[in-house]
């Protein structure tokens, strides 16, 4: 069986490239909560959707998909909820890494305005999907603090600011002064805008796979699928220990392993840093209600989490495998730490976590969802970008609305070029 179309010389080609995902363990792998009860061998070998990934991005797609209409299955090669999901710092913000004045310029307005509309609309109703199930995962709705930096200073800002108020996205403009008097930070300008949210990402992702079991989705680990092959109405896939699983629809929600098909010079693979700290000295009141990023290169993000931690992260690098070396985990956290304590003027402990991963980047900052080319019944989501929580979102109801044969009428914004 081969996963490549005829034409293709290397048949001999792995199906996704497996990845070392993390450098350190994430300071969600310490929290409870994030297991989930799961088959150890395939209790079938057919099924209507097979998604293969147990991350954020598998987890929303089981969710949605979970209906009682269909029968779904989830396989992972490593343990549920193992895998990048583990290592989010998860801000999930509406705002989109490329600012809307920028993106406006490399996809057109209209198509940038509908790009952050829908971001916000995934936000807005994650937050809302979370509180209707009752998972607990520490989800808050939460404000966000945009700081000007080296990249964007007050001026860029300003039109920021302008631009997303046309496209009624929530936004007001601080000059100096105001951004002094309300936050105490001495930036040139920020933006402060509602509609984003922040949780702990394992059990989100955890608890929207144990919501979509108990309407009838298997999960089975570790399995690892190794081979596509579309054949009319269904598609057979090869796993590693030389079984098949037919599925009438496959939905790869494989992460920074995707599909090697999908490779692209319109996203990459690179390194960043993150860690949890506890403060040392009083944080400013405002901070539990936000997030907190900044125009510049590298650059710096942060939050509060549930237990007061200050979770941040930054430092990035465009290398796949930089991430992957203690003397980097150590000089870079360190250096998210100094720059933390200078920016909010605290002191904080010693991060009691650090951690470093690969990190999926796009030259839009948009994620690719949507139907496979050259596959059929085959979808994809690679969520790249610091929104991959809730580009999740927003994949979930595309590949939906494909499967059931609805349009979704932004599909069009991240469907894989072709
Ligand atoms: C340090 C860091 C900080 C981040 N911060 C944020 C943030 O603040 N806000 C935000 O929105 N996003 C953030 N992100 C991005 C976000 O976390 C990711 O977009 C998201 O976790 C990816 O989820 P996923 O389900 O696509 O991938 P994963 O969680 O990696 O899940 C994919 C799964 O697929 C499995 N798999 C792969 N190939 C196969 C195969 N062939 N067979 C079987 N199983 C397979 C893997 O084992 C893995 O478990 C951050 C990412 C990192 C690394």
């Amino acid at each position: 069986m081969t996963s490549k179309r005829q034409t293709d010389s290397n048949a001999q080609e792995a199906l996704v490239e497996k990845k070392t995902l993390h450098e350190n363990t994430s300071y969600w792998a310490k929290t409870p909560r994030i297991s989930v009860r799961h088959f150890q061998n395939l209790p079938a070998q057919t099924c209507d959707i097979l998604i293969i990934g147990s991350g954020i991005s598998g987890a929303l797609m089981a969710e949605q998909l979970c209906d009682g209409s269909r029968g779904v299955m989830m396989v992972d090669r490593r343990q549920p909820v193992r895998g990048s999901s583990l290592d989010s710092t998860a801000m999930i913000q509406h705002e989109i890494d490329i600012p809307l004045h920028l993106l406006a310029r490399k996809i057109g307005e209209e198509k940038a305005m509908r790009a952050w509309q829908r971001s916000r609309d995934a936000v807005r109703s994650l937050v809302e999907l979370v509180q209707n199930l009752d998972i607990e995962c520490s989800m808050r709705a939460k404000n966000t603090l945009y700081l000007s930096g080296n990249e964007l200073g007050s001026k860029a800002l300003k039109a920021e600011a302008e631009i997303r108020e046309k496209a009624s996205i929530n936004a007001k403009y601080l000059d100096q002064a105001a951004t002094q008097s309300e936050f105490g930070i001495d930036r040139s300008a920020s933006i402060v805008s509602r509609d984003s949210a922040s949780a702990n990402p394992a059990q989100l992702t955890a608890g929207l796979i144990r919501t979509a079991q108990a309407r009838g989705l298997k999960v089975v680990s570790p399995i690892e699928i190794t081979d596509v092959l579309p054949a009319g109405d269904h598609v057979a896939c090869a796993t590693a220990h030389g079984q098949v699983i037919v599925a009438r629809q496959v939905v790869f929600c494989s992460g920074y392993e995707f599909l090697k098909r999908l490779e692209s010079p319109q996203h990459s693979i690179i390194s960043t840093w993150a860690i949890a700290a506890k403060p040392r000295s009083a944080v400013p009141g405002w901070l539990k209600d936000y997030l907190v990023w900044e125009a510049s290169d590298p650059y710096l993000y942060l939050r509060m989490a549930a237990d007061g931690s200050i979770i941040a992260g930054g430092e990035d690098e465009e290398s796949s495998d930089a991430f992957d070396d203690s003397k980097k985990l150590a000089a870079n956290t360190d250096t998210i730490v100094e720059k933390i304590e200078k920016l909010l003027g605290i002191s904080l402990y010693p991060p009691h976590s650090r951690w470093a991963a690969p990190f999926g980047n796009t030259t839009t900052g948009l994620p690719f969802i949507g139907a496979v080319p050259g596959l059929e019944n085959v979808y994809a989501v690679m969520g790249f970008g610091g929104n991959g929580i809730t580009f999740s979102k927003i994949a979930a109801e595309i590949v939906n609305a494909q499967i059931t044969g609805e349009k979704d009428s932004d599909a069009d914004l991240f469907k894989f070029p072709t």
